[in-house]
């Protein structure tokens, strides 16, 4: 089981960056700018999603998951499907996660949010007052 804790939400970032957008204040060569890497990442560890690309709206957004944490060493920063942080969460005891979408049409990217998984927060509820 995946037990986000600490979420960080980024959408208000988005939505004023999306304004800006919009209103031709920043240009789209500016904010759809995905490097080969994560666009590599997008198609082979990417997870689809329902939503629309806010820029070209000609394809739907991936989920790219990176992972980050002293614990990981040579896999930190790497992305990694849904189904394999579940078993990471088991594996390791804290880890953050970094959610990017991405347009594989227009190259729009941006942060989702961020969070933390692992098994430090189920080892605490066990040992009280530490
Ligand atoms: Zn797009």
């Amino acid at each position: 089981m995946r037990t986000q804790r600490q979420v960080v939400d980024y959408s208000l970032q988005r939505r004023a960056l999306l304004r800006d957008v919009y209103a031709a204040r920043v240009g789209t060569y500016e904010v759809c700018d995905a490097s080969p890497y994560l666009r590599t990442a997008a198609r082979f560890h990417g997870e689809q999603t329902e939503v629309l690309c806010p820029v070209c709206r000609r394809e739907h957004l991936t989920n790219v998951h990176y992972i980050y944490g002293d614990e990981l060493k040579q896999s930190a920063g790497q992305a990694r499907r849904l189904k394999e942080l579940d078993m990471l969460a088991t594996m390791y005891k804290e880890f953050t996660v970094y959610v990017v979408e991405v347009c594989q049409s227009c190259g729009w990217n941006h942060l989702v949010e961020q969070y933390l998984l692992g098994r430090s927060e189920l080892e605490t509820e066990l040992v009280p007052n530490v």
